[in-house]
C-alpha cells in the first residue's frame, strides 16, 4: 500500500479494497515501527486521524468526496491545526495548541485527508538541514547518518520512507525544494500569493509559501488543488482563478524552450549531481524540448540579498514571541524586562537567535539605507533576470541543491557553508516563482534533484513538465531499501 500514489489509493478505497480507517491505521503503523530512527515526526495523532479516516469512510460508503477523502498525510509543524500541538520545531512553542487550523490545513480538512501527524522541521524553518529543531535532527532515509535537507526535513523523511503518502511543507528561501532533491521525492514551491499564509507561523512573509511533497509530480497536482486559491484572510493571497492542475499534466512538450542558467552549473557544483541534471536534460530532448543557454547574471546576489531580507522580516516577525501572548515563558521573572529577556533567551535556539541580531541590525537607523534599502533594490534586478529570461524561454532548469546528503554535523558550526545549500533555490524565492524539484538520477549513490523553475502562476506547466520525465523514467519510483519494510 505504502507505494501507491493518491489516485491509485484513492481508487482502492472506492473500490472497497479497504477502508480509510485500514490505510490511516497502515500508516500509524509504519510510523510507529520506522520513526524511531528517522525523527520525522514531532507529533502523531493516532487518535484524531482514526475518527478522521472513520468520518471519511462514511463518506466514501455514500458515494460522496472527491480524491482526497481518507487519504492520510501529514503537515509541517509549522501550520497551526486546532487543539493539535504546533511548535514550530522550537522550544518556545513546546506547549502550544493553536485554537485554529491554518487555512492550508482548514482546505484540505475540506477536501477529506486524514492528518497523520506534525513533522519536524528546522526552528521556525531557518535552516537546510533539520539540524537547528529543538525536537532533534532528522535523518535522511537513503542514509541515516546523513541529513534530509531543510527546513521542511521531516516533511520529506516521512514522504521518502513512505510513512505518508504526501506531506505540506513551506519554502522561504529552498525549505520543500532543497529536502526533496536530498530526499528523492517531488516537493512544489507555488508563486507567492498562490497558496495562503494564513496561519502559517511566519518567518519571512515576503517570501514563505507553502506547498505540497508527493512521490510524484501527479500527486502534487492533487494536492495543490486543494491548497491552492484565494483567501481573504491573507492580505498577499492571489486573486486567481485556480486552473485544473491535473488536466494538462500528460500534454505534450515538443517544442518547450527549456533555459539553463550558465550560473546554475559553475563552480561548487558537486560533478555526480551536474551529471544527473544533464541526463535529466537528455530526456527533455528526446521528449522534443528545446535546450537554450541563458544567464541570470545576478545569481550571485541572491545568498546575501536573502540573509538580509529573510533575517530582517523574521526579526519582526518573532518579536511576538514575548513570553506574554504566546509559548515558552521564564520562571518567576523579576520584572517586565526580565520576562522578555528570560523567555526570549531560552525559547530560542542559536540560528533563531542569529537570525534575529541580524536583522535587527539591518533595520536600525543607522543601516537600514545601507543594508535592508540595498538589498531591496537587489531583489528587484533579481526577478528582473527573471522576466528577461522568460521572454526567451518557458522553464528554467537546473540542479536544486549543489550536493547531495551531507553528514549530519557536518556543516553545523558553519554558517555560512548551510546558506549556500539554497543557492540555487533563493533567488526563485526573491522574485516570488513557482519551482518544482522531482528526482533526478541518484548521484553519489543518493538522490539528487532537478529543479524546474517556471513564470507567475506557471504552476500547471511545471507539472506537465514534472510528470513528463515521470512517465519516460522511473527516478521517482525508487525508495530507500535498507528501513526493513
Ligand atoms: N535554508 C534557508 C534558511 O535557512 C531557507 C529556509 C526556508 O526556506 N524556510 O533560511
Amino acid at each position: 500500500m505504502h507505494n501507491k500514489s493518491i489516485t491509485e489509493l484513492a481508487a482502492d478505497l472506492r473500490a472497497g479494497d479497504y477502508s480509510s480507517v485500514e490505510l490511516t491505521q497502515y500508516f500509524l503503523d509504519r510510523i510507529q515501527r520506522m520513526d524511531a530512527g528517522l525523527n520525522s515526526f514531532v507529533t502523531v495523532c493516532s487518535d484524531e486521524a482514526l475518527s478522521a479516516a472513520q468520518a471519511a469512510d462514511r463518506q466514501l460508503q455514500a458515494g460522496q468526496g472527491g480524491l482526497l477523502t481518507g487519504i492520510p498525510i501529514a503537515h509541517k509543524d509549522i501550520f497551526c491545526t486546532k487543539g493539535i500541538r504546533t511548535t514550530c520545531g522550537s522550544k518556545m512553542l513546546e506547549n502550544f495548541i493553536s485554537p485554529y487550523d491554518a487555512t492550508v490545513v482548514t482546505r484540505l480538512k475540506a477536501a477529506g485527508v486524514v492528518n497523520l501527524g506534525k513533522t519536524n522541521m528546522d526552528e521556525f524553518a531557518m535552516g537546510s538541514s533539520n539540524e537547528t529543531s529543538y525536537y532533534g535532527p532528522v535523518r535522511n532515509p537513503w542514509d541515516t547518518e546523513t541529513v534530509p535537507g531543510g527546513s521542511s526535513g521531516g516533511s520529506a523523511a516521512c514522504v521518502a520512507a513512505r510513512l505518508a503518502p504526501a506531506a505540506t511543507g513551506t519554502d522561504t528561501g529552498g525549505s520543500i525544494r532543497q529536502p526533496a532533491a536530498l530526499c528523492g521525492i517531488t516537493g512544489l514551491k507555488p508563486t507567492y500569493g498562490r497558496v495562503s499564509r494564513y496561519g502559517m507561523i511566519a518567518f519571512a512573509s515576503s517570501l514563505d509559501q507553502a506547498g505540497p511533497m508527493t512521490t510524484s509530480a501527479a500527486d502534487a497536482a492533487i494536492l495543490l488543488q486543494a491548497m491552492a486559491g484565494f483567501d481573504e484572510r491573507d492580505s498577499t493571497s492571489a486573486d486567481q482563478p485556480v486552473p485544473d492542475y491535473s488536466a494538462g499534466l500528460e500534454d505534450d512538450l515538443t517544442g518547450l524552450k527549456i533555459g539553463l542558467p550558465k550560473e546554475y552549473f559553475g563552480e561548487g557544483l558537486d560533478d555526480a549531481v551536474a551529471k544527473s541534471v544533464e541526463e535529466a536534460i537528455a530526456e527533455y530532448r528526446k521528449l522534443g524540448a528545446e535546450v537554450i543557454e541563458i544567464s541570470l547574471p545576478n545569481t550571485h546576489l541572491a545568498v546575501p540579498t536573502y540573509y538580509v531580507v529573510a533575517p530582517a522580516e523574521c526579526s519582526s516577525n518573532l518579536s511576538r514571541f514575548d513570553g506574554v501572548r504566546y509559548g515558552h515563558r521564564c520562571e518567576d521573572p523579576k520584572d517586565l524586562e526580565d520576562l522578555y529577556k528570560r523567555s526570549r533567551a531560552e525559547g530560542f535556539g542559536d540560528e533563531v537567535k542569529r537570525r534575529i541580531l541580524i536583522g535587527t541590525y539591518a533595520l536600525s537607523a543607522g543601516y537600514y539605507d545601507a543594508y535592508y534599502l540595498k538589498a531591496q533594490k537587489i531583489r528587484h534586478l533579481i526577478s528582473d533576470d527573471f522576466t528577461q529570461a522568460f521572454k526567451q524561454v518557458d522553464v528554467i532548469m537546473g540542479p536544486t541543491a549543489p550536493d547531495t546528503g551531507f553528514r549530519i554535523g557536518e556543516r553545523a558550526g558553519d554558517p555560512v557553508s548551510m546558506y549556500l545549500s539554497d543557492i540555487y533555490t533563493i533567488a526563485v524565492n526573491l522574485a516570488g516563482l513557482p519551482g518544482i524539484s522531482i528526482p533526478a538520477a541518484p548521484a553519489n549513490g543518493k538522490p539528487a534533484g532537478l529543479q524546474i523553475i517556471g513564470n507567475y502562476f506557471a504552476e500547471a506547466k511545471l507539472l506537465n513538465v514534472a510528470h513528463r520525465l515521470q512517465m519516460a523514467t522511473d527516478y521517482h519510483k525508487a525508495a530507500p531499501a535498507n528501513l526493513g519494510q
